[in-house]
């Protein structure tokens, strides 16, 4: 296990088994789906993600285009849309208030919320062990989930969502 510092907080990580367990997992989640804003997200994912993110993914032991999931938020303005998403590795967060947060309650479920650090003015991201839609091959190990929220520019010539 290998220790990272990335703003508040401090990761433990597992970068052979994590890049391992990728070597089995085909593509990220926007190829897999293939709707329009996907392939938005896909054809612009070179320009959107920090050097900084590029780098911890590396050391993580993640391709930074295999996302477990990306969705489509809203269109901020003509040509720039908000997107989140997020990806696996095998490890566990040491140290550093978890990225979700419970912000309510509706009847009995709790809401929950995110508490993300700005890594560039167009993306911020976060650490959690809140895990969703975990891949078969990542099954059974400890997993943290890198959470992220990102502007990104609309490159496809095909329409842009109005909202
Ligand atoms: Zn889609």
């Amino acid at each position: 296990m290998k220790h990272i510092m990335f703003a508040r907080w401090e990761i433990e990580c597992d970068q052979e088994t994590t890049r391992d367990l990728f070597s089995r997992v085909q593509s990220g989640a926007p190829e897999t789906c293939g709707c329009i804003p996907c392939r938005n997200f896909a054809a612009a994912r070179e320009q959107l993600y920090p050097v900084d993110v590029i780098q911890l993914l590396d050391s993580l032991g993640i391709p930074h285009d295999r996302e477990a999931e990306v969705y489509h938020t809203h269109r901020i303005r003509p040509r720039r849309h908000g997107y989140g998403g997020w990806f696996h590795f095998v490890g566990r967060i040491v140290g550093g208030l978890d990225a979700c947060k419970q912000i309510g309650t509706t009847k009995d479920a709790p809401v929950w919320g995110f508490d993300l650090e700005k890594v560039s003015a167009e993306f911020k991201m976060g650490f959690t062990q809140r895990i969703g839609l975990l891949k078969e091959p990542f099954q059974g190990h400890p997993i943290v989930q890198i959470e992220f929220q990102a502007t990104v520019p609309w490159v496809l010539t095909e329409e842009e969502p109005e909202s």
